[in-house]
C-alpha cells in the first residue's frame, strides 16, 4: 500500500510543473485562480497526470472554494469578486428541491441531507455554482488551446455547471412559489446582486461551452430543466432582466452513456481537503 501510494505520488509530481505552465499559457483566468491560492500544494494535490486536462479543471474548482472560504467572497471569472451573502444562510434548505431532479451523483452529493453542506445552506449551493463555472471555464480554454479532445478524455465538464444551475433556478422558482420568507430575501438588493453576478458569469461560460460536441452527458435534460418559463420568469425577477437559455448547448449531438462517472466533488464545499 505505501509503496503504491508512493509511486502515485511521485508520478503525480511528474506533471506538475508542465500542468502549470500549460494553465499559464492556454488558461489564463483558471491561472488566475492558481496565481490567487496562497497554499499552491492544495492546488497541486488535485492534479492528475492520466486526465487529458490534467486535473486542471477540479484543481481550479477545489481552489476556488479555499479561497472563498479564506477571503469570504466568491472569486469570479473575468475577474473580481463579490462578497459572500451571508443572510442567505437562513433561507429554506436547497435539499427541499431534490424531488424534482432525475435520482444522480449531483443531487446526491449537492442536495441530499447530510451530504455537502449545499444541501441545507443555499451560500453553499452559490459556492458551487461559482467553482462549477470556474472549472468549466478553465476545460472549455483548455479545450480551445488545444483544438479538440484528446483520446479518453473526461468529458463531462458541462455537466456539474448544469446542474448547479438547474438547482439554483428551481431553487429560485420554488421561493417565489412558496417560500415567502426567502423570496423576499432574494430580491434585497445586497443578495439579488450577488446572484445576478454569479448567475451572469455561469450563463456566459455555458454559453461559451455549446461549441463544443460532446462536452457533457446529462447537461441536456438539467438545461432543459433550467429553461422552463416558471424557473425562467422567476428568475428574470431576481437578475432584473430576462434570463439567457444556451440553447446552442441543446442542439449538439447526443453521445453515448460514458464509462466514467462525472466528477463530483467529494469535499464539502468551503472546507478543505485534508491528506
Ligand atoms: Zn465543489
Amino acid at each position: 500500500m505505501a509503496a503504491a501510494a508512493g509511486l502515485h505520488r511521485a508520478e503525480a509530481g511528474d506533471c506538475r510543473a508542465a500542468a502549470v505552465e500549460r494553465l499559464r499559457a492556454a488558461a489564463p483566468e483558471g491561472f488566475a485562480i492558481y496565481q490567487a491560492i496562497k497554499d499552491k500544494k492544495f492546488f497541486l494535490g488535485w492534479l492528475s497526470c492520466e486526465e487529458a486536462q490534467l486535473g486542471l479543471p477540479t484543481a481550479v474548482h477545489e481552489s476556488v472554494h479555499y479561497i472563498t472560504a479564506e477571503i469570504d467572497a466568491f472569486p469570479l471569472v473575468h475577474g473580481g469578486q463579490v462578497k459572500r451573502p451571508h443572510d442567505v444562510s437562513a433561507f429554506f434548505a436547497p435539499s427541499l428541491i431534490a424531488g424534482r431532479f432525475k435520482a444522480g451523483d449531483f443531487v446526491t452529493t449537492y442536495l441530499k441531507p447530510g451530504s455537502a453542506s449545499s444541501a441545507s445552506d443555499f451560500l453553499y449551493l452559490l459556492d458551487e455554482l461559482n467553482a462549477y463555472t470556474h472549472d468549466l471555464n478553465t476545460a472549455v480554454e483548455l479545450n480551445r488551446s488545444s483544438g479538440h479532445l484528446e483520446a479518453g478524455a473526461q468529458v463531462d465538464h458541462r455537466d456539474g455547471l448544469a446542474a448547479l444551475m438547474a438547482f439554483v433556478a428551481l431553487y429560485v422558482e420554488r421561493a417565489e412559489q412558496g417560500e415567502p420568507a426567502t423570496w423576499s430575501g432574494l430580491r434585497e438588493p445586497r443578495v439579488a446582486k450577488a446572484v445576478s453576478e454569479l448567475w451572469g458569469r455561469a450563463e456566459q461560460v455555458m454559453t461559451s461551452s455549446c461549441g463544443i460536441p460532446d462536452f457533457g452527458t446529462e447537461d441536456r435534460s438539467l438545461i432543459h430543466q433550467f429553461c422552463e418559463a416558471r424557473p425562467q420568469a422567476s428568475l428574470r425577477k431576481i437578475l432584473g432582466r430576462a434570463p439567457v437559455c444556451p440553447t446552442a448547448c441543446l442542439t449538439s449531438t447526443p453521445v453515448a452513456a460514458r464509462q466514467n462517472r462525472p466528477f463530483v466533488d467529494m469535499t464539502p464545499t468551503g472546507s478543505i481537503r485534508r491528506n
